[in-house]
């Protein structure tokens, strides 16, 4: 086989959604697996879309993920350049190419005359008037005025468009990696503008000439893209291209997560989960919309969710990390049926990874948390915390937000634990409890266990009698990690300190 080379090709009209990410990623998966190239295309022909700072997004975005590009805008290489606008002077010889061998035209129709054109044709019970063969005769273009017309308006600097020519009731066939054979009959199919009065082609046109130039193998896009498959088929073909003609992959939607309909940054609004990877800042409006890193979800856990969009393995392995994944991946493996997101299973992926993570790397994190609090605190301490608390979070902000009493001794009590477990005696048993332990000289776990189940033989009571006012003591709280853990980890002063301190406070 040839040399793999797939390209990711966003156009920078926005923050990148999810689905956007995942088709980078099949594309990074695909070229690594193949041991070929990944290429960052920029696709911004569409000035009137164009928005300030989505570029920079994209790449920001990618980079988290660690979806790597061979070639790029920023790195460059041996196609570039790597974005639409500054190969601008290059696809206007592709243009009048084609119409100079006939499957193009000329069109100087003014949208006024497109309204009326479309307003007569519903008249007349077209439901969707199109720009075809059939309608094409009563335009203002060259395949209807006289040669002569035509030079006198190009000349006079009239403005035109250059439309594809779109042929009368032909197949147009195409075999898609996922999808099989697509078949779309061209009466289907408009006079597509190729290129605009702007001197800029249409995302059509740009986006065959360059997958051309840049000897791209396969085109691994999302499915909204498929109804103009057909159309860059002929555009191969009309160029004289169709030896070279990529193979297309068509990847299955990201559905909402009740599977009706595709998922949008409304769904995510509304439902309370990002669709972003990064935080996006309108740069109109200044509205923030959540990223995924900024919810704290590591990327190799994004990663992993996404993969498994569209994709399985075919096993019952769930975890997998980037090399796995570039091991594992396969087009065949990809559904056509649409992928519902889960955010439960975002979730899971996440706590699935913090899990895996050694506490000395979980510390870290947390650390960076703790110095925003401005709390210090030595890293063996930290990363002891996180061995007691990481089967309990899903974030490393959970850490924190759920054992805050780690770092500071408790100012308030949970009210329900007080009125449930904190009895007239309570605050007897406790300090006869804290003398006992005031006798330890190895504040072990172990040893403050051994101390406190002593103590419940002696006076005979039940561990509910004692445990949950003891864990109120030194948490503030009615659960939590093992509370002979927490105690040895406190110390035997500050263990002390916040029995006193509780018995002074809880009335
Ligand atoms: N520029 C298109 C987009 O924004 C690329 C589609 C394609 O990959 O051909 O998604």
């Amino acid at each position: 086989m040839s040399s793999i080379r797939v390209r990711f090709a966003p156009s920078p009209t926005g923050p990148l959604h999810i689905g956007g990410v995942r088709t980078a990623l099949y594309n990074y998966l695909f070229a690594k697996k193949h041991k070929g190239k990944i290429i960052l295309r920029v696709e911004d022909t569409d000035q009137s879309r164009f928005v300030k700072g989505a570029e920079d997004y994209i790449i920001k975005s990618l980079n988290w993920c660690g979806i790597n590009f061979d070639e790029s805008i920023v790195s460059g290489g041996n196609f570039g350049p790597y974005r639409q606008s500054d190969r601008k002077s290059l696809y206007l010889e592709y243009a009048n190419q084609l119409v100079k061998n006939n499957f193009a035209y000329y069109a100087f129709d003014t949208s006024e005359e497109l309204i009326e054109m479309r307003d007569n044709m519903k008249k007349a019970g077209v439901p969707s008037p199109q720009y075809n063969s059939i309608t094409r005769k009563n335009m203002q273009n060259s395949l209807s005025l006289s040669e002569d017309e035509v030079n006198k308006r190009i000349t006079k600097g009239d403005d035109y468009v250059i439309r594809i020519k779109m042929p009368r009731n032909e197949e147009v066939k195409i075999n898609d990696l996922i999808r099989g054979w697509v078949s779309v009959n061209s009466n289907n199919m408009d006079d597509k503008v190729i290129f605009k009065s702007d001197g800029m082609p249409t995302y059509h046109l740009a986006n065959v000439v360059d997958d051309y130039l840049m000897k791209i193998s396969h085109v691994i896009r999302g499915e909204e893209w498929l109804p103009s498959a057909p159309l860059h088929v002929l555009l191969y073909r009309y160029l004289g291209w169709e030896d070279k003609m990529p193979e297309f992959a068509h990847l299955p939607l990201i559905l909402k997560p009740d599977g009706n309909g595709k998922l949008s940054k409304r769904d995510g609004d509304r439902l309370g989960f990002p669709v972003f990877p990064i935080e996006w800042k309108n740069p109109e409006t200044g509205d923030i919309s959540s990223g995924y890193r900024e919810s704290g979800y590591f990327p190799s856990a994004f990663i992993n969710m996404l993969s498994f969009l569209g994709w399985n393995p075919g096993t019952t392995q769930e975890i997998f990390s980037m090399p796995e994944l570039i091991d594992t991946f396969s087009l065949e493996r990809v559904g056509k049926a649409g992928a519902k997101f889960d955010f439960d299973k975002t979730r899971w992926f996440n706590q699935q990874y913090l899990r895996a993570k050694s506490s000395e790397e979980l510390s870290e994190k947390l650390q960076e948390i703790l110095k925003e609090q401005g709390i210090v605190k030595d890293n063996k301490f930290v990363a002891q915390v996180c061995e007691q608390l990481k089967e309990r979070a899903t974030f490393v902000n959970d850490m924190w937000r759920e054992g805050k009493y780690y770092f500071e001794a408790p100012n308030e009590y949970d009210s329900k634990t007080v009125r449930k477990k904190w009895k007239e005696d309570t605050p007897l048993l406790l300090m006869e409890f804290k003398n006992k332990l005031e006798l330890i000289s190895d504040f072990s776990s172990e040893n403050i266990e051994f101390s406190f189940k002593e103590y419940l033989q002696e006076k005979d009571i039940g561990m509910g009698k004692l445990l949950p006012a003891f864990r109120l003591s030194l948490t503030g709280v009615g659960m939590g990690p093992s509370l002979f853990d927490i105690a040895a980890l406190l110390g035997k002063k500050e263990t002390i300190f916040r029995i006193e301190s509780a018995i002074k406070n809880i009335i």
